[in-house]
Order: C-alpha cells, then sequence, then structure tokens
C-alpha cells in the first residue's frame, strides 16, 4: 500500500487541494520529497491562476486523480539547492510553469520542446512523477523541482504579476514567435480579451506587430485599444466590421475556450495566413473546408512552450516590462476567485499571495 501524501516523502508540505469535482479546495497536509543533487527547493511567493486549474479541481477533463493541489504559474525564493545545482543560489527568485519533468532523450526533448515530449510530467495533474509520486501544484508552501525546469526571474520582474507569465504568457509568445508573426509589418488578430488574450497583445505590440483585438463583447474596445494599446478592435458578431477586414491578417491567436464559429476568423487571413488555437473548447469546432482550401490557410494548435523559450520569453518580457494585469488574492478567498473566473469575473488574472496565507502552517 502507498504511504499518505503527508508521509510520502521527508519534506512537509502545506497546500490548498481539491478532495472530489465539486472543486471546493480546503487546506491539506502532503510532502514533498528531498532535495536532490540537481534539485531547487524554493518557498512559493506567489501562484497566478489558470483556467485549467478550474478544469481539472472539477475533473472536467475525466482524468483528475484527488487529492489535486492546483497552480502552475508558480513564483518563489530559493531555500535550498541540492550539489550539483549551477544556476541558482539560495535567495534568487525563481519560477516553475506547466511542465517539471521530460525524458531528456526523445526528439522533443533534444530540440527544446519539452513540452511537447511523450513522457512529460505536469506541474500537476498529469501523469506521476518518474519516481512514482503524485506530483502537486504551486497552491503551496514549498515546491522541489530540478533545475533544468526552474525558470530565472530577473529583478526588473514584479514577481506577483510575473506568475502569469509562466503559463499565459509562454502560451501566446510561443506560437507568435514559432509562427513568425513576431515582427514589423505583420498584422496579427487576438480573439479573446482574457488572461491570455491580454498578455498575447502586450507581447504582439512589444514585438512591433500591428494587434487586432477580435472580441464578442463591444464593451471591451476601449480597454484593448487604450489601455493595451492595440491598434483596431472588431465585434466578432458585427458582419459589417469584419466585412471591412476581410483578407488583412497574417495570424490569430484564438485563446477563447468556449465553443466558437472559426468561419468568420478564416475570412480575415491573408492568403496562407493561420489561425492558431490556444483556448480548449470542451467540444469540437467546426472547421469548413472549403474556405481554408480556396485561402491556403492553415490552423495550427500550441500549447506552452519548452524551457529555453520560457526563460526567452521572461526575459523579454522584463526588458519590455510586460506583466499581466492581475487581483492578488489571499489564498482562504481560492474558492471565490475560482467562481468568479468561471464567469469570467476577474480583468485578468487572479495570482494567491503564498507568503502571508501559509506561512504559519
Ligand atoms: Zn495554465
Ligand atoms: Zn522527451
Amino acid at each position: 500500500m502507498s504511504k499518505s501524501p503527508e508521509l510520502e516523502h521527508p519534506q512537509k508540505a502545506f497546500g490548498w487541494a481539491a478532495r472530489d469535482a465539486s472543486g471546493v479546495l480546503s487546506p491539506f497536509k502532503f510532502s514533498r520529497r528531498a532535495t536532490g543533487d540537481k534539485d531547487v527547493k524554493f518557498r512559493v511567493l506567489y501562484c497566478g491562476i489558470c483556467h485549467t486549474d478550474i478544469h481539472n479541481v472539477k475533473n472536467e477533463w475525466g482524468v483528475t486523480k484527488f487529492p489535486v493541489v492546483p497552480g502552475h504559474e508558480i513564483i518563489g525564493e530559493v531555500t535550498e539547492v541540492g550539489s550539483k545545482v549551477e544556476k541558482f543560489k539560495v535567495g534568487d527568485k525563481v519560477g516553475v510553469g506547466c511542465l517539471i519533468w521530460s525524458c531528456g532523450s526523445c526528439d522533443n526533448c533534444h530540440g527544446h520542446d519539452e513540452n511537447y515530449c511523450h513522457q512529460m510530467v505536469l506541474t500537476y495533474g498529469g501523469r506521476p512523477y518518474p519516481d512514482g509520486s503524485m506530483t502537486y501544484g504551486g497552491y503551496s508552501n514549498i515546491m522541489v523541482v530540478e533545475e533544468c525546469f526552474t525558470l530565472r526571474i530577473p529583478d526588473a520582474l514584479p514577481l506577483d504579476a510575473a506568475a502569469p507569465l509562466l503559463c499565459a504568457g509562454i502560451t501566446v509568445y510561443s506560437p507568435l514567435k514559432f509562427h513568425g508573426l513576431d515582427r514589423p509589418g505583420v498584422h496579427v488578430g487576438v480573439v479573446g480579451l482574457g488572461g491570455l488574450g491580454h498578455v498575447a497583445v502586450k507581447f504582439a505590440k512589444a514585438l512591433g506587430v500591428k494587434v487586432t483585438v477580435i472580441s464578442t463583447s463591444p464593451g471591451k474596445r476601449e480597454e484593448a485599444l487604450k489601455h493595451l494599446g492595440a491598434d483596431s478592435f472588431l465585434v466578432s458578431t458585427d458582419m459589417s466590421q469584419i466585412q471591412g477586414a476581410l483578407g488583412t491578417m497574417d495570424g490569430i491567436i484564438d485563446t477563447v475556450s468556449a465553443v466558437h464559429s472559426l468561419l468568420p476568423l478564416i475570412g480575415l487571413l491573408k492568403t496562407r495566413g493561420k489561425i492558431i488555437i490556444v483556448g480548449a473548447p470542451d467540444k469540437p469546432l467546426q472547421l469548413p473546408a472549403l474556405p481554408i482550401i480556396f485561402g491556403a490557410n492553415g490552423i495550427y494548435g500550441s500549447c506552452v512552450g519548452g524551457i529555453k523559450e520560457t526563460q526567452e520569453m521572461i526575459d523579454f518580457a522584463a526588458k519590455h516590462n510586460i506583466t499581466a494585469d492581475i487581483e492578488v488574492i489571499p489564498v482562504d478567498y481560492v474558492n471565490t476567485a475560482l467562481e468568479r473566473l468561471a464567469k469570467g469575473d476577474v480583468k485578468y488574472r487572479f495570482v494567491i499571495d503564498i507568503r502571508k496565507t501559509l506561512e504559519e502552517a
């Protein structure tokens, strides 16, 4: 019989876990492995709340193993390093995103695409760590993670508002770079102005790209143009606005996780333009073949990024003052925050201040 989460490993840890598909989080005692030669141990300071956390705690994808401690936008301060750790020392500010292990020997791993390694271990909510133990995320007081999956957080970045970069940031940065949507002269559409969309606009603008926000909410125009600095704004249900922008975009980053029609978006693309899907609707999207054929368009997916690229994204963000717009909350507000996030009632990301709330535990 396997040991209880509390006794499995030598280092006592404390977090907030969902015990069942009600998705309600409550205090949870567990443990972390001893800090190994190549491990970095850190005290968690802040953790962003990603939409994926909701899917996991409510078992909406049917794969959740309870209890689940969510959180994969984690920022902390190093408290211990293993004897073979070279890049980090005690006191350094570090981050951990969506993945904490990959095989290291497949083509994806060799190509710095650890995020696409078929054996990749998620920070929480995926397959077990190679030692067989369950992984627990960042709604917790300490983490122990291999050096090669630990990111350096430059001093220039505020630690709370930088946390969402570790998932939301890299999710939009990676496809902008990979698909060449990262230079002046390029026109990118960003569909949906939420946690992902608002950082997509910031990164695209910093890369010199022309950005059009595409939203179902006319009320977001001011926000998109004035506050986030987008160049233009389209209401996706207003056919006259869509008509006026047909064939103008090199690429579209689609962040919307509600089921929606791709047809009007395909019309916005130039010949050989691309739609990159990073939001995950729970039902299949309709994909009309003829417009794609006539436009020679591509429909792509993209899932976070490799560790090297994630570090590049963080360094770019530090240089260009890019952070998420956040609402910082104490951990005992987390259940309310998850409810509000499910309704889209946050501008734009909740970040849990782990420092105050878990210190005495
Ligand atoms: Zn996420
Ligand atoms: Zn691999």
